[in-house]
C-alpha cells in the first residue's frame, strides 16, 4: 500500500463537519466554514498616508523649490467637520487617515514644509501616492477569505476590517484518541519494572488540535478485547473519527488489528513506509478508524503521512489558507540517507538554508522509538524505496510548520 493508494481509499469515508456562529475575539485558531466577504470599500474614503498639507500638484514645483500656499483649514481623521475646498495657492492642513478635501490631488509631507504665519512654506514635494484612493485594498463584496483558512491574528484583523464581528467557523470535530497496551502508564505515575511512560496521545492530540479539531482523549486500556471493543463503541457514539495507538503488527497482542478483522470493516493494514509500516484504515460501526502503530516515533510519522491529509480533507481545509503541519519541499541531502527496502524512507531531518537552498542534516537516533529525533530535526525525508539518498542528491521531504 502506497501513502497515495492508502489515501485514495481512506478518503471516501469522511464526515461532515457543523458550523456556528461566534465573536471575531474568540475566533483566533478556528476554520472559517463560509466564504467571508468585506461589508465595506477599504479604505472607505481617499485619505492621506502621511501628516502634512493637502495640496493641488501643479501649485508645487516639481524640484522641490520653496511654494507659500495659503492655509485654509484641518482635516483630521475621524472627520464630524466640514471640510475645507483647496483652491489655487492653498493647502490643507492633514492627519493620517484624515479625508482628502475637495480640490487636493496630492500631499507634501509636515516634514517638507515650514509655518509662516496664515502661510506655510513647501520645500518638498507633492506625491499623489500619498493619497490612499478609495477600496484601493478591497471592495464591499469582494470574497477575500474563502472557506477553510485558518483564522490567524492577520486573518482576524482582515476580517474585522471587513466590518466582521462575528464569523461562521466549524464546529471542531471531535477525535476519539484511545491508547493501547499493558505496558503503558500515564505520566506523573510511579512506573513499576517492564512498563514505560506512554506518549503518543498527547503527541497525537497536538496534531488533531493543530488541524482545528478537538482530540478526545479516552483512558489508556489494556489489551483487552472486551475492553477495547466497550471503549471503541463508546468513541463511535460520541466523535467523528477514531485514532488508536499501538496493537496493529502481527503479535498475539495486537488486538487492534484483531478487532478490526474480526468485528470491524478493514480497508487496508500496512503501508510501504518506514518508520511506521503497520498501520490500518477502517470503520468501526461506520465511524472512520486509524490504527496507528505504538512506537512513538512511528505513530506520529503515520499521522502526518496519512492521517493529516484525511482530517484536511474530511474538514475541507483551503489547500493555502487552511491549517497545515508541514510544506513538501525539496533539500539537498548533506549527508547520505539509507534506504528501505520496498518502502518510502521517512527519515527526520534538520532543514535549514544555505544560500538560497534548503538543505537537510541527519540527526542520529533514527530509531522508530527515539522521540530525540523528532525534536531534534524539523522534517521527513521523502527517500523513494531502494535507492539510498546519496550526498548532494536532492529529494523530496516534508517540513515541519
Ligand atoms: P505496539 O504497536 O503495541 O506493538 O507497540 C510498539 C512499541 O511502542 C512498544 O515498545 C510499546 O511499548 C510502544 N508503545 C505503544 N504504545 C505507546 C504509547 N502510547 N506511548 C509510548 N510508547 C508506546
Ligand atoms: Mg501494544
Amino acid at each position: 500500500m502506497t501513502i497515495e493508494r492508502a489515501l485514495e481509499l481512506s478518503l471516501p469515508y469522511t464526515f461532515t463537519p457543523d458550523n456556528e456562529t461566534i465573536p471575531l475575539t474568540e475566533a483566533h485558531g478556528r476554520i472559517l466554514a463560509v466564504p467571508l466577504a468585506s461589508k465595506v470599500d477599504d479604505p472607505g474614503f481617499d485619505n492621506s498616508a502621511m501628516d502634512g498639507w493637502a495640496v493641488r500638484a501643479v501649485d508645487v514645483s516639481v524640484d522641490g523649490g520653496p511654494t507659500s500656499l495659503r492655509i485654509v483649514g484641518t482635516s483630521q481623521a475621524g472627520g464630524g467637520v466640514s471640510l475645507p475646498t483647496v483652491g489655487s495657492g492653498e493647502a490643507c492642513r492633514i492627519m493620517t487617515g484624515a479625508p482628502i478635501p475637495e480640490g487636493a490631488d496630492a500631499i507634501v509631507m509636515v516634514e517638507d514644509s515650514e509655518l509662516e504665519g496664515e502661510c506655510v512654506s513647501i520645500t518638498g514635494i507633492a506625491r499623489p501616492h500619498y493619497i490612499r484612493r478609495r477600496g484601493e485594498n478591497f471592495t464591499t463584496g469582494e470574497e477575500i477569505l474563502p472557506p477553510g483558512s485558518l483564522l490567524t491574528p492577520a486573518r482576524l484583523a482582515l476580517a474585522g476590517a471587513m466590518g466582521h464581528g462575528e464569523v461562521v467557523v466549524l464546529s471542531p470535530p471531535t477525535i476519539a484518541i484511545i491508547g493501547t497496551g499493558d505496558e503503558l502508564v500515564v505520566p506523573g505515575q510511579p512506573l513499576s519494572e517492564g512498563q514505560l511512560y506512554e506518549s503518543n496521545t498527547t503527541a497525537l492530540a497536538g496534531l488533531v488540535r493543530a488541524l482545528g479539531c478537538e482530540p478526545v482523549i479516552f483512558p489508556l486500556i489494556t489489551d483487552s478485547l472486551s475492553q477495547l471493543r466497550e471503549t471503541l463503541d463508546v468513541a463511535v457514539s460520541s466523535c467523528d473519527a477514531i485514532i488508536t495507538s499501538g496493537g496493529v503488527s502481527m503479535g498475539q497482542w495486537d488486538l487492534v488489528r484483531k478487532i478490526m478483522e474480526e468485528e470491524g470493516e478493514m480497508i487496508f493494514w500496512r503501508m510501504r513506509i518506514r518508520p511506521g509500516g503497520p498501520p490500518l484504515f477502517g470503520t468501526w460501526s461506520g465511524t472512520p478508524l486509524f490504527g496507528l502503530p505504538g512506537n512513538p516515533v512511528s505513530s506520529q510519522v503515520v499521522f502526518l503521512t496519512l492521517v493529516a491529509p484525511w482530517l484536511s480533507s474530511a474538514c475541507s481545509h483551503d489547500s493555502n489558507f487552511g491549517p497545515k503541519l508541514y510544506d513538501k519541499v525539496r533539500v539537498r541531502l548533506l549527508s547520505s540517507v539509507r534506504c528501505a527496502k520496498g518502502k518510502v524512507a521517512l527519515q527526520r531531518i534538520l532543514i535549514t538554508t544555505e544560500g538560497d537552498e534548503l538543505v537537510a542534516s541527519t540527526p542520529s537516533h533514527q530509531g522508530s522509538g527515539n522521540l530525540l529525533s523528532m525534536v531534534a530535526g524539523n522534517g521527513l525525508t521523502l527517500l523513494p524505496p531502494d535507492v539510498d539518498g546519496e550526498a548532494g542528491e536532492v529529494i523530496d521531504a516534508f517540513w515541519f510548520r
